[in-house]
């Protein structure tokens, strides 16, 4: 019996979200008193794989050859190398969205999406999980052999707890009718899903040329920065920095919305975040019965002011 956990890199490193699912992958096959074997199918260096044995892996399974963004053969690699698992862990990300429900139906396996706590019962593997955009929380029960979870980013701790750990390199398996012919990579420095601190603004900044506002306070801030669905759908900013509903969903430890008026599609997106400042120049703005620190006031003032304090700080 074992619990797996499904790892994610970039650029050849290992996620923030990996940390924090193999974490909770860990704590879970404790509880199962069971092993915890990983599952790499991102092409890391073995100093790379390596790092997971530091949160508990005992076993680690590889390949040489891997189709980058092919679900269709990461979920056959994933399911031809499962051994009398229990329970099988992701990060709640793009990529688990489109692996996890494929094997879903090929394990004929439960899943419970956006974990946002440990199981408070192993038999059957019951969970709470985040529903209708973060507004509610659901209590779920398993009831399959194997059962899926995809852990919301910044619900568990990252936890060191290191085990000794062997590497198993795996044939691999035949490419999938999938090909990622382009990619558009976010422009921030700072990446959106890993990003502690974002720095985000809409529509009251008027327009692309007073975005370097924003970019020197995520500058200084070491934030991402994103926007609202208007100003990316406009063309001020990629499609890449758009969050909310429709776009992507975050939950940095501090959520700055500058100039964002806080329509329900957008804190949809955004209302995990721990911390929330909303900075707006009008006063019934909704996004200030969200937030948790409000600001009113021009933007094009206040920004400025904020960045030469934190300079000051630094
Ligand atoms: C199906 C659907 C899905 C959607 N999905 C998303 C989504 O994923 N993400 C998303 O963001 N939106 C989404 N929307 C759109 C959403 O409903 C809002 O229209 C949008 O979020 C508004 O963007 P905004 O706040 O930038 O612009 P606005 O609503 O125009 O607000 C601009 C804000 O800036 C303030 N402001 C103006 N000047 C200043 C200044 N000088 N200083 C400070 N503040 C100032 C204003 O008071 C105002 O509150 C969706 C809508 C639909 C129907």
């Amino acid at each position: 019996m074992s619990v797996l956990i499904y790892t994610e890199s970039w650029d050849g490193s290992f996620r923030k979200s990996t940390f924090e699912a193999i974490s909770y992958a860990n704590e879970v096959s404790k509880l199962l008193d069971t092993d915890l074997v990983a599952i790499s199918f991102g092409n890391e260096s073995k100093q790379e794989l390596e790092k997971l044995a530091k949160y508990g892996a005992t076993k680690i399974i590889t390949s040489d050859i891997i189709y980058k963004g092919d679900s269709e053969a990461t979920t056959e690699f994933i399911s031809k190398n499962i051994n009398d698992v229990n329970v099988i862990v992701f990060a709640n990300s793009y990529t688990s969205k489109m692996i996890a429900p494929r094997l879903g139906v090929k394990l004929k396996a439960g899943i419970a999406s956006n974990v946002i706590a440990l199981p408070t019962s192993t038999d059957p593997i019951q969970v709470q999980r985040k529903s209708f955009s973060s507004k509610a929380i659901e209590n779920i029960e398993i009831h399959s052999d194997i059962a899926i979870i995809t852990l919301a980013p910044n619900a568990y701790e990252i936890i060191e707890d290191s085990k000794n750990c062997q590497i198993e390199k795996v044939e691999s398996v035949k490419k999938g009718n999938i090909t990622i012919n382009g990619q558009e990579v976010s422009s921030g420095k700072v990446s959106l899903a890993e990003a502690e601190i974002i720095v985000s603004a809409g529509r009251g900044m008027k327009g692309p040329e007073n975005w370097n506002l924003i970019e020197e306070l995520a500058d200084v801030l070491f934030a991402a920065t994103a926007c609202s669905k208007p100003v990316s759908d406009i063309g001020w900013r990629p499609h890449s920095e758009h969050v909310g509903q429709t776009g992507k969903a975050v939950a940095p430890n501090l959520y700055i919305a500058i100039g964002i008026s806080g329509a329900i599609q957008h804190l949809a997106g955004v209302n995990s975040s721990k911390v929330m400042v909303a900075i707006n120049s009008d006063a019934e703005a909704p996004f200030f019965k969200a937030a948790d620190y409000g600001i009113v006031g021009d933007a094009f003032e206040i920004v400025p002011k904020l960045i030469e304090e934190i300079k000051k700080i630094k």
